[in-house]
């Protein structure tokens, strides 16, 4: 069976072959980690998903305590198409009782994401949040053992993930060249915060793939907000509430604003957005074609800009001392 695929842009992912969507299914949604998702609405969603012409799918163990990679993995085997038409990335390192980057932990947890995911292989296994173990352990000890996995052909590539970006350097200034196949930068290229532009020459030059996630600021940049869990500073919080509450007033969607913002650079392979709705689905998918067609709202842009200024490119801490 065949599902009817709308054709949606999709970027070569560095060094990699592989061809990503421009946006991409951030699954963390699907954990419940924003607000409780029924099974029958998560196999819905991946289902319009790929409809729509989403072929990159982005998960982890951690995400609602392993339930994302199970519902998304309900959501893809109920598309019934052949393995190759879709990408799937989940992540080892970070779970819901604690981090462990030994390379026991990690060659274990693969074996138990594909049972819950209900795939042979993955197509990315990312090192998932590495700012929490040591970055000297990442390099000798957890890097080597999924490249081990890669060699059994559990995995296809290999990548990293974490929110400081010097951790990104660190890394891979210290491993061969080829071996980190990309990196999943998150909360650092959107309206708010646009800092990863400084680290894409860098990563061109390495060859390694980019993704960039969060460009809703895990949900700042919704009329909604964020969830009660979110690390933002209380002033990043209520500026990026201004910003919504502007949008709203002039009858303009924020999220679309900020999902367009992000996809606009060509040099970000994919953008991952959360979502666990079909009419989210639909909604991101109409902001792609949007800014194909018409380009952006400069007006909207320029006013949110304004109002994020005062805190344009703040952050939160993230991660253990490495000295
Ligand atoms: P996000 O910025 O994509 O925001 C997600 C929130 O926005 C969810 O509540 C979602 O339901 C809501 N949303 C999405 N589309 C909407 C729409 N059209 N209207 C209203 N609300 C909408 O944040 P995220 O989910 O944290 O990030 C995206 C994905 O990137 C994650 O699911 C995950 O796969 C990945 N990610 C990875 C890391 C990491 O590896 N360290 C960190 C963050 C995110």
């Amino acid at each position: 069976m065949s599902i009817p695929q709308a054709k949606m842009e999709l970027r070569p992912l560095g060094n990699t072959g592989l061809k990503v969507s421009s946006v991409g299914f951030g699954a963390s949604p699907l954990g419940s980690v924003f607000g409780p998702v029924a099974e029958v609405d998560a196999v819905a969603t991946v289902r319009e998903a790929f409809r729509q012409g989403i072929n990159f799918f982005d998960t982890s163990p951690y995400y609602g305590g392993t339930l994302s990679e199970k519902m998304l993995g309900k959501g893809l085997k109920a598309l019934q198409v052949p393995r190759s038409d879709y990408i799937v990335a989940t992540k080892c390192g970070r779970y819901e009782e604690r981090f462990d980057f030994s390379a026991e932990r990690v060659t274990k947890s693969i074996d138990e994401s594909l049972e819950r995911l209900q795939l042979d292989y993955v197509d990315i296994l990312h090192c998932h949040d590495i700012e929490f173990g040591s970055l000297d352990q990442i390099v000798s000890e957890t890097i080597p053992a999924l490249q081990k996995l890669k060699r059994e052909g559990k995995t296809r590539f290999i990548g990293i993930t974490g929110l400081p970006l010097d951790i990104f350097t660190y890394v891979l200034d210290r491993v061969p060249p080829g071996t980190v196949d990309v990196i999943l930068s998150y909360c650092h290229y959107g309206i708010n915060d646009s800092t990863l532009l400084d680290l894409i020459p860098y990563l061109k030059e390495k060859g390694v793939g980019v993704i960039s996630a969060s460009p809703l600021a895990m949900g700042l940049l919704t009329e909604q907000g964020g969830p009660e869990w979110h690390p933002a500073s209380p002033e990043l919080k209520s500026a990026c509430k201004a910003a919504a509450a502007h949008c709203k007033s002039k009858g303009k969607k924020i999220t679309k604003l900020a999902l367009q913002y992000s996809l606009a650079n060509k040099e970000i392979s994919s953008v991952l957005v959360g979502m666990s709705s079909v009419s989210q689905v639909e909604e991101n998918v109409a902001a792609v074609k949007e800014l194909e067609d018409l380009g952006m709202d400069q007006e909207t842009l320029s006013e949110v800009e304004a109002i994020l200024e005062p805190v344009k490119n703040q952050t939160w801490p993230s991660g253990v001392d490495q000295k």
